[in-house]
């Protein structure tokens, strides 16, 4: 079981700002930008590259969380990052998916 099922169960704390049936929202614990929250699904996937197409609608139900939850904090207008790691190369460490919204600093490109 991974960090992310532990806090869709609440077994450990973690800030968390969003919820519905689908998915969970909460701050990142080391964050990278002023803003960093992390949206993930309570479906268990361990990342992208295990999204089925039967996942294309809780896919975009993510993506849509991850905007409604930028717009909640102010930073539609100043702008933000979507970024979704995946495997060794993609620097994902916590194999269950999830998209990192980064915002409240001038954000670089390309990253490292
Ligand atoms: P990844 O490297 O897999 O794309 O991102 C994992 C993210 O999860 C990292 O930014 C890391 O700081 C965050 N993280 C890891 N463990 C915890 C935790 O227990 N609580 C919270 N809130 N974030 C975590």
């Amino acid at each position: 079981m991974t960090i992310f099922q532990k806090i869709i169960d609440r077994e450990i704390p973690a800030d968390i700002i969003f919820e519905d049936e689908l998915a969970v929202a909460f701050h990142d614990v080391n964050p990278q930008a002023p803003i960093h929250v992390l949206v993930i699904p309570k479906k268990p996937l361990r990342g992208i590259s295990a999204a089925e197409p039967d996942d294309a609608s809780l896919m975009g139900h993510l993506m849509l969380t991850a905007a409604h939850i930028a717009r909640s904090l102010g930073v539609d207008e100043t702008g933000y990052r979507l970024v979704v790691n995946d495997g060794a190369d993609g620097g994902q460490s916590v194999f269950h998916l999830h998209v990192h919204l980064l915002a409240g600093r001038q954000l670089t490109w390309p990253p490292g």
